[in-house]
């Protein structure tokens, strides 16, 4: 699959048209999504748009939507309209959304043809997708491994050619970390760039929606096409939000060394030195920084994190949405639903988020969570008035085996170097930094860079220059 950038200039020319390129993608899947399961619903009528944007480019040319035909594959907590929407959860298994969410009204203005719907963990809950109530995706570089999640479908849908763009959602990486474990690139947003209205809400102060791709430039065209104030969401914010985040040559990038001291693969760390050289021979100023509070972040978000959980997926009753099981009365429907509904990881959550936001924890547990949060983004302030961007390794290790990491801690520590992105809202982009061997299979590994509040076309700007214009 070509990315989004070659296809529209062969749909112009005529080299190419989107029926073929959509008859690609949907055989593509058919072959090979029985054994990778990146798909959870393909959509045939796809075949029927993509007829239609080959029509409007004979009659229009260039003079047509940025995405016409552009084939896209949306995680499966996002809603487009008359599909089911599950959130990979038994909970929700035959719920259709009944409207669209506002980035797929968006994305459907700008000519994307959707061909399908993608694996995740239940209600974005997980970093390997094997949380699935349908079964985990395997990653199409190994298929004994895990994409990463919670968007591992996401990824693996771009990464084994089916589309040139899936969007994901991030909470605590789900779009960085599969990014990551499948070798293409993904970004989050700063917090309220792109609308939440529409997505099924895990924590509400944490997620965003972006774009998986296989190049940088790809995802900054399908990232501005999303991004928005919409009145629909109160927390989108606009380009007066933040101050100007200045676009240049040359940038100064934080390494918080100390951060990385523990628990990171030797030869993940090897690749992310050499990223550091390549930066400092492309002209970039590269010094050490401490982020201390930045560092604990994993704490403070498995408590933030599953207290807005407990409080979002209380709407799943048995009443409003999808199943509902039969009780005596309307507590034991309640019961029942969510005993039979949800997941053992979404129930571990739910506990824990209710625990943290109850009378007498509340204070010591949520209340110190929301404070350590503050302190965080004082601290990054305060960095990022010596350097321009930070930079890490996405994650601490390649993409692991599947059923490998049964210890709930032990796949929470994959998120160390994302979620205090989320924590403190600002941006992230992650992409392929090199490969690393694990059982004679070369498996790659992604480089996080962070910006600034606002400095989302900063992070584009010069990722692309390192990543998409590499010599
Ligand atoms: N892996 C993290 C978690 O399990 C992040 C999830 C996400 O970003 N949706 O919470």
């Amino acid at each position: 699959m070509k990315t989004i950038t070659e296809l529209r200039q062969e749909f112009i020319s005529g080299a190419t048209t989107p029926t073929e390129v959509v008859t690609i993608a949907l055989s593509l899947i058919k072959e090979k999504n029985p054994d990778i399961n990146a798909f959870l619903e393909v959509y045939e009528e796809a075949l029927i748009e993509a007829q239609k944007a080959t029509e409007q480019y004979k009659e229009k040319g260039a003079d047509t939507p940025e995405l016409l035909g552009i084939p896209i594959a949306i995680k499966n907590n996002i809603l487009l309209k008359g599909k089911k929407a599950t959130g990979a959860s038994k909970i929700l298994e035959n719920y259709t959304a009944v409207y669209d969410a506002t980035i797929v009204g968006k994305l459907k203005e700008a000519g994307a043809i959707f061909v399908g719907a993608t694996n995740m963990d239940e209600f974005a809950m997980g970093g390997s997708t094997e949380n699935s109530a349908f079964g985990p995706t395997k990653n199409p570089v190994d298929n004994t491994r895990v994409p990463g999640g919670s968007s591992g479908g996401s990824a693996a849908a771009v990464a084994m050619n089916a589309v040139p763009v899936a969007i994901g959602t991030d909470t605590g990486g789900s779009i960085r970390q599969p990014a990551s474990y499948c070798g293409v690139v993904g970004f989050k947003p700063t917090y309220g760039a792109v609308s939440r209205y529409g997505l099924m809400a895990m924590g509400s102060s944490l997620d965003q929606a972006g774009p998986i791709t296989k190049t940088v430039a790809d995802a900054e065209l399908v990232h501005n096409i999303i991004a928005g104030k919409d009145k629909n969401d109160a927390t989108t914010i606009d380009a007066d939000t933040y101050k100007e985040v200045e676009i240049k040559d040359k940038y100064v990038f934080g390494v918080p060394k100390a951060f990385m001291s523990d628990g990171v693969d030797e030869d993940v760390l090897t690749a992310f030195n050499d990223h550091v050289e390549l930066l400092k021979k492309q002209g970039h100023e590269v010094i050490d920084i401490d982020l201390p509070l930045f560092e604990q972040g994993l704490a403070a978000y498995y408590v933030v994190m599953p207290a807005e959980v407990s409080s979002n997926l209380a709407r799943y009753d048995g009443i409003r949405y999808g199943l509902s099981a039969e009780g005596d009365n309307l507590l034991d429907v309640y019961e029942k639903t969510r005993a039979e509904g949800f997941g053992p990881e979404v129930k571990r959550r739910i506990l824990l988020g209710t625990h943290v936001l109850s009378s007498g924890y509340y204070d010591a547990y949520y209340g110190k969570a929301q404070l350590a949060r503050i302190k965080m983004r004082e601290e990054l302030d305060e960095v990022f008035k010596k350097v321009d961007l930070i930079i890490t390794p996405t994650a601490p290790t390649p993409a692991f085996k599947l059923g490998e990491k049964a210890d709930p801690l032990s796949m929470y520590r994959q998120d160390i170097f994302t979620v205090p992105v989320n924590l403190t809202g600002v941006p992230a982009i992650s992409f392929p930094m090199g490969m690393v061997e694990r059982e004679e299979k070369q498996l790659p590994i992604g480089v996080q860079y962070i910006g600034p509040h606002g400095g989302d076309a900063r992070l584009f700007s010069v990722a692309r220059k390192v990543y998409d214009e590499r010599p």
